[in-house]
């Protein structure tokens, strides 16, 4: 038969399928091979390497010496080509298709990048190596850090921090030194509903006790219940714009008046920078300290735990509190400053070196190749992109918040209701249909959440075909096929796991079967 688009498939019905027949001897399925862990396949003994004993070292480990085998399997050379080949094509990629997840900007990692971050004398340098000797390295993070600063209207930044929530926690220490600085001791740290889960656990981390503000019914902060919220005792708010309901905070100037009325900080989670880059300044709208995600904004690579880097800006008010090292300019060349000099009020250091250099240059690399023009077509082809399936499935599924929304679209599960099928569920079966799903019950402000975000890397083609899929599993829950969502995914690897149990009970030890 035909498939949706009009290609020729075997598949009738996927609820249909006898999965006994898959029970192949190989535990394969065709091209997809089954994989087993590096313990079953490999042992200790084996090796991809071939080193000559090492003759008379000295040992200077002084009685630490590890007595018995560390015990980590090893492989040949061409078996770990496999199995690591065999792992990754179980991997759902943004290089494989649409990675609709909200909130996290899986954006196509442009090949330039790759390349400029693999040159020799940016790949090959080492954090210890003397400055004169990488004086270009140094002038493509002061390069970066001056691009950052331009596209966000503000004086400082720190660019050390690897990740968004680091930067958080960079922020939020610099707040915190600015108040100790003023004698003060406040201790509250104010975050919508609908912030993410960083947020509060930064602030928490910090010492400071957190304060939910309530959104209003179209999903931006209530501004009467955050000037409620505001005291002599607020150190800071903890803001996202656009925030994660996928809409631009149109108070946030007012926001930021009022906190600064009080002697209050403005954190801005800048993780949604990706709808206004090259539009908003953020330095405009009275921030005095936010985040950049580089792999969210600036395509850097991430997810599966992958390096990030979380740059922070500061204003005026928070500049002398960043923290060390930076990199300084002058006759000489480029230099970083390592140290807290005499007098200085920088908090300190957050981190082993200065930050994320393969993500800065990478970043660096989208900037110049996009230019001004370009970086300010991403944040429109972004929100483009959002509204398209926003209006797309309008019909379909339930909009949380009328739109226009920014770069990203909020459905809830009310279009579930009575299907007897669960948010889950449906995330599941989008897997069959061969889609990362987007992401599930976040925000925590609407039930049954589902935010996605295509980023502008998609053609109308590829948005489309995702519109396609969603549809097709919408019609198939309002016409009561729920076998199709229940045992959903049938097509993966490995079907439903325990999450919960994975998450509370972690296996975190191979032991060999008995
Ligand atoms: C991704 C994200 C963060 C955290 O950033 P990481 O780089 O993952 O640490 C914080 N806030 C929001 C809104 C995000 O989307």
């Amino acid at each position: 038969m035909l498939n949706k688009q009009g290609r020729q498939t075997d598949i009738v019905n996927l609820t249909e399928l006898p999965q006994d027949s898959f029970a192949t001897h190989s535990g394969n399925r065709g091209l997809e091979q089954d994989e087993l862990l590096i313990y079953e396949i490999g042992d200790t003994e084996r090796t991809g390497v071939d080193l000559e004993e090492v003759e008379n070292f000295e040992n200077r480990l002084g009685g630490i010496t590890r007595e018995d085998k560390i015990g980590l399997a090893g492989l040949s050379e061409p078996e770990t080509m496999r199995h690591y080949t065999r792992l990754s094509r179980m991997n759902y990629a943004i290089d494989m298709g649409l990675y609709p997840l909200g909130s996290c900007t899986m954006k196509h990692n442009p090949r330039i990048n790759e390349k400029v971050a693999r040159l020799p004398g940016l790949a090959d340098i080492h954090p210890l190596q003397p400055m004169s000797t990488v004086q270009g390295a140094l002038e493509a993070m002061d390069k970066l850090a001056h691009w950052l600063k331009t596209l966000t209207g503000m004086p400082a930044i720190a660019m050390s921090p690897k990740a968004g929530a680091h930067g958080e926690l960079c922020g939020l220490m610099a707040i915190r030194a600015a108040l100790d600085k003023r004698g003060e001791n406040r201790s509250i740290v104010l975050a919508p509903e609908s912030a993410h889960g960083t947020n509060p656990a930064t602030a928490t981390l910090c010492g400071y006790k957190v304060k939910s503000i309530p959104a209003t019914e179209n999903g931006h902060v209530d501004l009467e219940a955050l000037k409620e919220a505001l005291g002599p005792d607020v150190a800071a708010i903890m803001l996202t714009n656009p925030n994660t309901c996928g809409l631009f905070e149109r108070d946030v100037i007012e926001i930021a008046d009022a906190v600064h009325d009080i002697g209050g900080y403005f954190y801005c989670d800048g993780a949604n920078f990706n709808a206004i880059v090259g539009k908003v300044r953020p330095g405009d709208l009275g921030v005095d300290a936010m985040h950049i995600n580089l792999h969210k904004t600036f395509s850097t690579p991430h997810g599966g735990g992958g390096p990030g880097a979380g740059p922070v800006v500061l204003s005026e008010a928070l500049a002398p509190f960043a923290p060390v090292p930076y990199v300084v300019h002058s006759k000489q060349g480029f230099a970083l400053v390592e140290h807290m000099e005499d007098g200085s009020d920088s908090f300190g250091r957050m981190t082993a070196f200065h930050g994320q250099m393969g993500m800065n240059i990478r970043a660096l690399a989208f900037m110049m190749s996009h230019g001004s023009d370009g970086l300010a077509r991403v944040a429109e082809d972004s929100v483009l992109n959002a509204n398209y399936v926003m209006a797309s499935l309008q019909d379909d599924m339930t909009v949380s918040y009328p739109g226009p929304c920014m770069h990203e679209c909020l459905f809830d599960d009310r279009f579930l209701n009575g299907s007897g099928i669960a948010t889950l569920d449906f995330a599941k079966a989008m897997i069959d249909e061969g889609y990362h799903p987007m992401t599930m019950y976040f925000p925590l402000v609407v039930h049954g959440a589902m935010l996605i975000e295509p980023t502008e890397s998609e053609s109308k083609q590829s948005l489309d075909q995702f519109i396609g899929s969603l549809r097709h599993l919408v019609a198939e829950a309002k016409a009561g096929n729920t076998e199709l969502f229940s045992g959903a995914p049938y097509l993966a690897p490995l079907r439903r796991l325990d999450e919960t149990l994975a998450a509370r009970k972690p296996v975190l030890r191979w032991t060999k079967p008995e």
